[in-house]
């Protein structure tokens, strides 16, 4: 048997490998406290399951049209345009099996083999595989630590543009630092995109996961909404990440090459999960304000202790169910000076399983200092905090 060359161009998320790891932890009689996976372990709203449950009942089970059902479609653009400012309407909107297949139909509908692609780095992996997985030159862009968020490196960034540049993937609101960009940063990016002629994805897949303070989206600045392509996801924001239900959502001429991509890989998104989502988006928030409240908590927890322990600083961030210590002086202190091995010690000793910054993206040359991911989407609060202590007695032992 020989598998295709172009597979060895495909990444993947080797956070998965973490989750194996904790299991098989977990399954000799060890306790694990999840922090690794950005799953949720809250139930979906319960006006969404009945809209879904309805319309299978209802017969919802044939195939439906290719870029989604025009009732969900006209509903998600009039509630995006509405949240972000952009006049969107249901010819702006492909649904698709969750929020990551829009990362790799952008990249088919608009690169082309040898085009540059600007992606974040640390960042979620998948932006990396499929630029390369689709004969693109993935061109990793950095972040500089401040007190209270991470800031995208733009002088860097702007260095890293050649003839070749085509798309920038951007994901404002990111995992797995949980950084936002000021309303500054998103306007000298946007310079840079009409400067350069570029097409940007934005992910945004954390936009309704927010604590204080409101969402922007980069298509809202003037000029943008006709260069991008909104990666929408139902996945967080309705708890609803194994239902796999998303969107892409841009001009119309992007959109209709995206659906055709629909038309070849999965015919059509998944018809009666579409009705559930229209009885999310229309019907009472009431469980989609509890499931934000339940993981502000555990924000809180998260970051109350973690800033406790003697070499970690976290900031507090308002968006995103990520957290992204730097636990550089942490690390010292134990004597540890590899991200594997303190990831391993810190499972063995503690029971704690997190990824760190090795897990989202190669690391660039020139960076000093060390970070973990800690997810807190698929943990309760008391976990958290019987976790988080022990992992504090651990460093600090
Ligand atoms: N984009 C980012 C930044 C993510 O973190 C995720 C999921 O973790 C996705 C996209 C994909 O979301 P979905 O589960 O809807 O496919």
């Amino acid at each position: 048997m020989e598998i295709a060359k172009r597979i060895q161009k495909l990444g993947t998320e080797t956070a998965f490998a973490v989750s194996a790891e904790a299991a098989a932890f977990a399954a000799k009689g060890n306790k694990v406290y999840p922090f690794h996976l950005g799953d949720m372990n809250i139930l979906t709203p319960a006006n969404v399951m009945e809209g879904a449950i309805k319309a299978m009942q209802d017969g919802k089970t044939g195939y439906c049209p290719n870029a989604g059902i025009p009732q969900l479609r006209e509903i998600l653009a009039a509630d995006v345009s509405a949240a972000r400012g952009i006049p969107y309407s249901m010819e702006n909107v492909a649904i698709q099996p969750g929020g990551k297949p829009t990362i790799g139909k952008f990249i088919l509908a608009l690169m082309n083999p040898g085009d540059e692609v600007l992606y974040p780095n640390p960042g979620y992996p998948i932006y990396e595989s499929q630029i390369e997985f689709n004969g693109g030159i993935a061109v990793p862009y950095s972040y500089l630590e401040g007190e209270d968020n991470f800031d995208i490196d733009i002088e860097k960034l702007a260095k890293k543009i050649t003839p070749k540049t085509k798309l920038l993937i951007l994901n404002d609101l990111q995992n797995p630092t949980g950084a936002e960009c000021a309303m500054e940063e998103l306007q000298k990016l946007a310079k840079l995109v009409s400067k350069h002629n570029l097409f940007v994805l934005c992910d945004e897949a954390y936009f309704d996961i927010r604590y204080a303070g409101q969402s922007t989206s980069f298509a809202a600045l003037p000029g943008m909404a006709e260069r991008s392509i909104i990666l929408y996801t139902f996945s967080k924001k309705f708890a609803m990440t194994g239902w796999r239900l998303g969107a892409a959502i841009g001009p119309k001429e992007i959109i209709d090459v995206i659906a055709k991509l629909n038309v070849n890989d999965e015919s059509c998104p998944n018809h009666f999960i579409q009705y559930g989502a229209i009885a999310g988006l229309t019907g009472d928030q009431t469980e989609v304000r509890q499931i934000l409240d339940t993981l502000k908590k555990r924000r809180d927890a998260a970051v109350d202790i973690l800033n406790s322990i003697d070499g970690i600083h976290c900031f507090r961030p308002n968006a995103t169910f990520y957290l992204f210590p730097n636990v550089t002086a942490a690390m010292q202190q134990k004597g540890l000076y590899d991200y594997e091995e303190f990831r391993r010690s810190v499972l063995t000793a503690t029971g704690v399983s997190f990824c760190s910054r090795l897990h989202f993206g190669r690391p660039l040359e020139g960076e000093k200092n060390a970070y973990i991911r800690l997810a807190y989407s698929g943990i309760d609060k008391s976990e958290i905090e019987e976790g988080l202590a022990k992992f504090k007695a651990f460093i600090e032992d």
